[in-house]
């Protein structure tokens, strides 16, 4: 009979009245409205079970919650708002959880960052003693809280959102959204007894976008760690939706034995499931829709006992580790960080549909040798509208069983056994198992795509001093400033917290200087297009460092955009060092884009976008792409794009260069480069002309990166310098079609 008080709910204040009037010893279950963090903290040590903690509506700024409880499968012990969604945590706040049978729901944490390793943690201390459970959450359930772009200002500063500890832990329709720095967004940790064989169940999850990282680190959900892989974690992940989960190539990395992943849908989501470590899980009737966006995959299979059934997988573009379906090799007598080797996997009658690539022997080389054993690919159906066979093997498959399948395509010579080969064959797009509307919270509103620059409204500005500064700082949202012919010059750095578009009548016509170091620089929330207009650095002050536009100097969180289009940027050369565009460290665009442009007498580089070089695996920028320019008496270049270190976690930076003349930029007998590609990934240099300038220099760090150089034409020999800095490495770069004339 003692049920838990409704405060809020008028119907109930019969009942209340009744229950108190007549059996209040009886009944020890109370709500207490707290109104701020005292109050809070007065109440947390005195709870019983079936007691509720009901947080007022409003902002909690600067809170640190230490949830500890002793409730009962009966009579669980509640934090919740008092309003679902109207208790916002913000500032520098946390909430820690120990003992059990607890329930935390409602919450909002939004505007602010942790300053612990997590914003949720599932323990109050790392416990020293085996059999002691007291700061440790058992038989706890996470729900319908919301935990978005709670990020740590500094991007490569690293934490969790949700730290999972304990056994028998409920994680459902939570919403979690824009983690833009460093470090798995919820991770189930098995670093003490206390927190393996743990039977949680993380579902009805809406895992909503995590931009690209541009470094390791930006994983959306991780069931384990390698060092206690080889231990059961017994963790289901089921019907959960993954939007967009950009971070690195790992969507949600297994990490430890016997899971159970079923029934998720990653939509739109670059990277993999990945079974990196850990033996005996189970990926079941999950759907995999990339709708043909750069760098979606599938399943990669590692390890022993992996059973891969009944999935879906649809529209997926990803290539080697991040392809549609990737068993990989393991390395003979692996440590437990390296790769296991594949034995025992079952790949049962999953759909594939127009996935790109299905790839066998994934990473053979020296190290990892050893070729998936005593396994079955069978009753599969895999059908791509290019007929064209998306098997590649990388290896032997003589460990692998192959039958039963059914294709729409051959699917070469040495797969002829155990397919199908049915020119017609069609399958009928299935029920997703699970729908955005099914998960996270009815209450806060999930993603929604948009264009960048496309609600943009149009404020005519007039030439002159300052006219665009000021016309800028009277916008109260994403603006395009369009401007006339005539002279617009910047005694002030214009500096951007919102998209903004300044678009000229045309080269030539609409002109604009400036008499600080920049021109623009960009902070957090920022992007930045400008458009047929003409910029001179006739009026910038001898300093060191100029550019026209900069990122900022402190970390950025926020991804941006940066467009110059129909631009003409010159004499940038009242020092040494003048740059077009640089970005500075712990800045990351998305999208950095240039066409129709020129570019002459300049000092330093068109686009210098290698403020990295701690060899970390970071990097500045994930699309840079110009084409239909020219480049003339630049110093230092059209390009220089670095990403130091030997991680394999990013996909990134990719680089395109098309129809882009480059005249003396710097003079071919310099001892420098027109276009630097270090530790790119991928990148094309083609249907250009490289007249009197320094060669092209690509520098391979990591395995697999994709560069080519083709139908190019140049004045001075070499074109390219193709150097390895990990020595031995095999290169992949290509050229063809390149033309020699003087
Ligand atoms: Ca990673």
């Amino acid at each position: 009979m003692c049920g838990v008080i409704d405060m809020t709910n008028k119907n109930s204040t019969f009942s209340i009245m009744f229950l108190l009037s007549f059996v209040p010893a009886l009944c020890a279950a109370k709500d207490y409205p707290v109104a701020n963090f005292s109050e809070y903290q007065q109440v947390v040590s005195e709870l019983e079970p079936g007691d509720r903690v009901l947080l007022n509506d409003g902002v909690w700024r600067d809170v640190e919650f230490v949830f500890s409880a002793q409730g009962t499968a009966a009579q669980p012990i509640t934090l919740a708002a008092a309003n679902p969604g109207k208790a916002i945590i913000s500032g520098r706040s946390n909430l820690k959880l120990a003992g059990e049978h607890l329930v935390v729901r409602g919450l909002v944490f939004k505007d602010g960052y942790t300053p612990s390793d997590a914003v949720i943690s599932f323990r109050t201390a790392k416990p020293t003693d085996d059999s002691d459970y007291s700061t440790i959450a058992v038989n706890t359930r996470l729900t319908e809280v919301v935990i978005d772009d709670f990020s740590n200002p500094d991007r490569y500063e690293t934490d969790y959102w949700v730290s999972v500890y304990g056994k028998n832990n409920r994680i459902d329709h939570n919403h979690f959204s824009f983690k833009r720095n460093k470090g798995v967004t919820m991770a189930v940790r098995l670093d003490t007894v206390h927190s393996r064989e743990n039977k949680h169940v993380i579902e009805y999850n809406y895992f909503g976008p995590r931009p690209v990282l541009g470094s390791n680190g930006g994983e959306t959900l991780r069931v384990g760690t390698s060092h206690y892989s080889l231990s059961d974690s017994l963790t289901t992940v089921a019907h959960n939706y993954f939007e967009h989960c950009d971070g690195e190539v790992e969507i949600l990395s297994n990490k430890s034995s016997k899971n159970v992943i079923k029934n998720n849908v990653f939509f739109e989501s670059r990277g993999t499931l990945t079974l990196r470590h850990g033996n005996g899980n189970l990926v079941e009737g999950n759907a995999f829709i990339g709708n043909g966006v750069d760098h979606t995959g599938g399943i990669r299979v590692i390890n022993a006992d992996q059973i891969i059934r009944n999935n879906y997988l649809s529209g997926l573009a990803g290539s080697r580790f991040g392809g549609g379906l990737v068993v990989m090799n393991g390395v003979p007598n692996s440590s437990i960080n390296r790769y296991h080797q594949v034995d025992n996997a079952l790949i049962e009658n999953n759909t594939l549909v127009n996935v790109d690539r299905i790839i066998f022997g994934a990473g053979s080389d020296e190290e990892r040798s050893a070729i998936a054993s005593n396994s079955r690919f069978i009753n599969n159906t895999i059908i791509h509208d290019s007929k064209d066979s998306p098997f590649e093997l990388h290896d032997s498959v003589e460990g692998v069983e192959f039958s039963g399948n059914k294709t729409n395509f051959a699917p070469g010579e040495q797969l002829g056994k155990g397919f199908d080969n049915v020119d017609s064959l069609t399958v009928a797009a299935p029920k997703l198992p699970v729908t955005k509307a099914q998960v996270g919270v009815s209450w806060y509103p999930k993603y929604e795509k948009s264009a960048l620059f496309e609600t943009a409204k149009s404020v005519v500005v007039k030439p002159g001093e300052d006219t665009i500064l000021n016309a800028y700082k009277a916008l109260d949202g994403a603006a395009e400033l369009v401007l006339g012919e005539g002279d617009y010059h910047s005694s002030k750095t214009i500096i951007l917290n919102k998209p903004l578009i300044i678009r000229g009548a045309g080269q030539g016509k609409t002109r604009l200087t400036f008499a600080r170091k920049s021109l623009i620089d960009l902070r957090n929330g920022s992007a930045i297009r400008l458009q047929n207009l003409s910029i001179s650095g006739v009026r910038a002050p001898d300093d060191k460092a100029n550019a026209v536009i900069r990122s900022d100097s402190k970390p950025m969180t926020k991804n941006f955009e940066l467009e110059l289009l129909g631009v003409e940027v010159t004499d940038l050369n009242i020092n040494k060092d003048f740059d077009v565009i640089k970005l500075r460290q712990s800045t990351f665009a998305d999208n950095v884009i240039v066409t129709d442009s020129n570019f002459s007498n300049i000092t330093g580089t068109v686009l210098k976008l290698d403020s990295e070089r701690d060899d970390y695996g970071m990097y500045n920028a994930e699309y840079i792409t110009v084409k239909d320019s020219n480049v003339s008496n630049v110093n230092g270049g059209l390009m220089t794009v670095y990403r130091g270190g030997t991680d394999e976690s990013t996909f990134g930076p990719h680089v395109s260069v098309d129809n882009v003349t480059v005249t003396n930029s710097p003079a071919a007998d310099a001892n420098a480069h027109s276009i630097l590609l270090h530790g790119v990934q991928r990148a094309l240099v083609s249907n250009s002309h490289f007249d009197n300038s320094a060669p092209i220099l690509v520098q391979h760090t990591v395995g697999g990166p994709v560069v080519r150089i083709s139908d190019n034409t140049y004045s001075h020999k070499p074109l390219y310098q193709v150097q390895s800095v990990v020595p031995g490495m095999e290169s992949t770069f290509a050229s063809e079609n390149n033309k020699f004339s003087e």
